[in-house]
């Protein structure tokens, strides 16, 4: 029922949007006419990569894994793409910047942005050995600060500060084209939601990429309730093991009406709009079918606590709510990261 009022509100909006610009006076060309503009949530399995085109400019959000570089060079080349505007990479986990050394070397970039957060793995050495290579200088966009994609607009919504955990570091931003707005968060949690909102920018939006792949510690029901989406998009991987997307998730949409599109169901995934209405290449899924964490290769050994430097048995009852990162990490190389064991669960 809810939906379906939610639909007809939907179609209300655009019409009327129609009428006022049949009876208003004429404004600047980039708001009376904006350019088309599409949004394309490649499917790389379990991972990120979003491509936007709005009037010949083009953008790069994330890049998948390091085994989807190729793949998305080749999506790029199947557009007629040799250059990108810009190219994002929300936060440094390998199923965001994996394949952007492949993109960064094939594609001449004018802009890079990357999280405040480093890591010192070889995934992330590599990135950054790539971007010497070119010779760009990557730089974290300061909150507020608003860039354009043709006639739409790119507004830095996070990180406004430094965070313990790379997820909660990640860059996000709304997306706008005429009177219909997208909004990316990478892998951004609760805490970083929360700041989010506290910024005070506006952060609603017609469509929602859900954070972290759907998982249950992004998507609070206020960040919900403020983005208030028509649509949402999933991208993670068929059966990954993760357990991406969390029934939680899946609930909190539902309930709120959200129309919902996945990757791992529908493959790539392609919005386009013309800044009045939006369109979807497929339509959405109605499986509402929550992932299950299994024992894959990426299976979850153990729980760190990024703050306290303790790390947990997955099984332990005192596992951290706040400061959380899941680990498919050996017991000595968790060690070896400066991890002491809890004390209960002796892990
Ligand atoms: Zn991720
Ligand atoms: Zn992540």
């Amino acid at each position: 029922m809810k939906k379906m009022y939610r639909r007809i509100l939907h179609f209300t909006i655009t019409a009327a949007f129609l009428l006022g610009c049949l009876l208003s006076a004429p404004v600047p060309a980039s708001a009376s006419n904006p350019d088309p503009m599409e949004v394309h949530f490649i499917d790389v399995g379990q991972g990120d990569a979003t491509f936007i085109t709005c009037g010949g400019h083009t953008m790069l959000i994330d890049a998948g894994d390091d085994t989807k570089g190729t793949a998305i060079q080749n999506y790029l080349k199947k557009q007629k793409i040799s250059k990108l505007d810009y190219l994002i990479l929300t936060h440094p986990d390998a199923d965001h910047i994996g394949g952007a050394p492949v993109i960064i070397t094939k594609f001449n970039i004018d802009k890079v942005f990357v999280s405040n957060y480093e890591k010192d793995n070889q995934t992330y050495r590599k990135l950054i050995q790539s971007l010497d290579e070119k010779q760009i200088k990557a730089l974290t966009p300061k909150v507020n600060s608003v860039y354009s994609l043709g006639t739409a607009s790119i507004t830095i919504l996070a990180p406004g500060k430094e965070y313990d955990n790379p997820n909660d570091a990640s860059i996000a931003l709304l997306l706008k084209n005429g009177s219909r707005s997208f909004l990316f968060t990478g892998d951004a949690g609760e805490e970083a939601e929360q700041d989010m909102l506290e910024t005070g920018i506006t952060i609603s939006a017609d469509v929602y990429k859900v954070g972290h792949h759907g998982s249950k510690y992004s998507t609070s029901k206020d960040f919900l309730e403020a983005v208030n989406p028509f649509y949402a998009v999933i991208s993670c991987g068929t059966d990954n093991s993760y357990g991406h997307p969390h029934a939680q998730t899946l609930n909190t949409l539902r309930t709120n009406g959200v129309m919902v599109y996945r990757t791992d169901e529908e493959g790539t995934i392609i919005a386009s709009t013309d800044g009045k209405s939006i369109s979807f290449n497929v339509p959405a899924s109605e499986t509402w079918k929550a992932g299950e964490p299994t024992g894959g290769t990426n299976e979850l050994t153990y729980v760190l606590n990024v703050k306290t430097k303790k790390f947990h048995k997955p099984s332990c009852n005192s596992l951290p709510t706040a400061n959380r990162q899941d680990s498919s990490e050996s017991r000595e190389s968790i060690i070896a990261q400066g991890y002491t064991p809890c004390q209960r669960c002796k892990p």
